[in-house]
């Protein structure tokens, strides 16, 4: 083949269908029947990317490995893919326009009037061929965010129109709706996707496929009635059925054979066989575990659990793996102190101290950081959480009582964790931090060399701050281990202790590098130390 198909996945009633685990969905069946896969998510808003917005507004910002700031949905194209995206997989109205005016800047195009039409859908089109251009995939899966209909999205939907008139046997769209039950009646109702199907046509652009989002199994009749008012055919009118895991859907999918309606609505014909043997025995393994665990995360974000996704489903991964159920009991730091850390962790198995800025919760990460290294619970530290651990260590057991982060408390006379050099005169915060993936060397007798089983790991990293060398030698005469670092840039990636069965902090983000048929060694290893208590 050689030219991409694309696959357009659009979505419509409401927000919050998932998307984007129908999008991977999608792309793990294709992926299974062997199709070099790979999904594009463009969102609407004018950021210029995730990176500079608060959790609460749409969950975690997930790190590809070339250091691009994005949405979270990237995240599960890789946990369901088990590839690396790029910065070419998320597009955002901010930086579509962005680049636009910087060439109208300079002069590019030439004195014309630029406009929404053509210039702004031309550049979307663009960024989704420069993935066709790289001749790596067969197949691009092309997420819209939003819902039809919204302002923010028109320009999208009238690219996808475009693009669809363009490569007319390469395209297909699939929308995403949901049927509500009318509990009262006992009906499942079906307007509100005619609605948005209707929408869509307005826009010129006839959905192939309709999967629809329901709480109840749909009848021959109500699919008859979707296929009949919304132009599609019968076999096009998929349910989508809430599961217990989002693992599952794949199966769910295939089952309904959506992925064989895509590929005859783009000229693949009948698909190769499908080869998903080890996803079905990790799915069996996550829905029957032999054993039941607490993990406790600390954050501040815990009231909308999106802000900790990756951390979430790393652990489903290694619980997967494991053949372990995990069950997360979420933690807000800011309501954790001295007092009452027990009351709040006594029944939690291992902790994990979650990542974040500013000093909003920073006294109860460290509250719990210094139970669990007493009580010699599993304490798994990422970002923030290393960097927490770090001060609690060096106030408590080196006995720097004032210590603190600088980021915390410019002030403080003992900045254990410090602003990296480079970043001194930086003004902008999007895309300044240290982003992206970074060498770090372990050492042989660590849990993380344990964990890893080798000498030289690759981890992404989103942060300002690192451990302050200067500190060093006190902090490894009291027992804090050095057991990983970036040789190149002389920075502490990880640090552990002695005498604790796993307390494990690591300045990068692990749980962006985890899939579900990949766990991330130290998660599986994090979970691994609950057994052998
Ligand atoms: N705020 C810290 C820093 O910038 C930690 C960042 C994080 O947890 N991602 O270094």
């Amino acid at each position: 083949m050689s030219e991409s198909k694309f696959i357009f996945v659009t979505g419509g009633v409401t927000s919050s269908l998932g998307k984007g685990i129908i999008a991977s969905s999608l792309g793990n069946l294709f992926q299974s029947r062997g199709y070099r896969t790979t999904i594009l998510k463009l969102d609407p808003y004018l950021n210029v990317d995730p990176g500079t917005l608060n959790p609460y507004e749409h969950g975690e910002c997930y790190v590809t490995k070339d250091g691009a700031e994005t949405d979270l949905d990237l995240g599960h194209y890789e946990r369901f893919l088990n590839l690396p995206t790029t910065q070419l997989n998320n597009v955002t109205t901010g930086s579509v326009y962005q680049n636009v005016i910087d060439r109208e800047r300079k002069g590019d195009f030439l004195g014309k009037t630029v406009q929404i039409i053509p210039h702004i859908t031309d550049e979307i089109k663009n960024r989704i061929l420069a993935l066709e251009t790289q001749k790596k995939f067969e197949i691009i899966i092309v997420e819209i965010g939003g819902t039809v209909g919204d302002i923010e999205s028109l320009p999208y939907i009238e690219a996808l129109r475009q693009f669809k008139f363009e490569r007319k046997n390469d395209v297909a769209v699939v929308h995403l709706t949901l049927l509500p039950y009318l509990s009262s009646t006992g009906e499942i109702k079906t307007k509100p996707t005619q609605h948005s199907v209707k929408t869509m046509l307005q826009s010129g652009v006839q959905p192939d496929v309709l999967v629809c989002r329901t709480e109840y199994s749909l009848t021959d009749k109500v699919k008859n009635k979707i296929a009949l008012f919304c132009n599609v055919e019968y076999n096009c009118v998929i349910e989508s059925i809430n599961a217990d895991t989002i693992y599952e859907v794949p199966l769910l999918m295939l089952d309904q054979g959506l992925d064989q309606v895509v590929a005859e609505k783009i000229g693949l014909g009948k698909l190769k066989k499908i080869n998903n043997s080890i996803w079905k025995k990790r799915l069996d393994k996550l829905k029957n575990p032999n054993e039941l665990f607490i993990v406790g995360i600390v954050g501040k974000y815990v009231e909308l659990k999106d802000s900790y996704k990756s951390i979430y489903e790393s652990l489903m991964h290694a619980a997967a793996f494991l053949g372990k159920g995990i069950s997360v009991k979420w933690i807000h730091s800011e309501k954790l102190n001295n007092n009452n850390v027990k009351n709040e962790l006594f029944d939690c198995q291992g902790v994990i101290v979650a990542p974040g800025f500013g000093d909003r919760g920073v006294d109860g990460k460290i509250a719990a950081v210094k139970y669990v290294r007493e009580q010699k619970i599993p304490f798994l530290g990422i970002c923030l959480g290393m960097q927490v651990a770090v001060i609690e260590f060096f106030r408590n057991v080196c006995g720097y009582k004032t210590a603190h982060s600088s980021e915390m408390d410019l002030t403080t006379k003992y900045p254990i964790i410090d602003l990296m050099k480079n970043q001194n005169n930086i003004i902008n915060k999007g895309g300044t931090m240290r982003l992206g993936s970074y060498e770090c060397t372990l050492i042989k007798k660590s849990k993380s060399f344990e964990a890893y089983k080798k000498n030289t790991i690759h981890e992404r990293h989103r942060h300002r701050y690192e451990l302050n060398n200067y500190y060093k030698s006190d902090l490894i005469s009291k027992g804090m281990i050095m057991a990983g670092s970036n040789k190149d840039l002389d920075l502490i990636e990880i640090v552990e202790i002695v005498n604790h069965p796993w307390f494990v902090g690591v300045q990068f983000h692990p749980e962006y590098q985890s899939s579900f048929i990949n766990p991330h060694p130290l998660f599986v290893s994090f979970v691994k130390a609950f057994l052998n208590k």
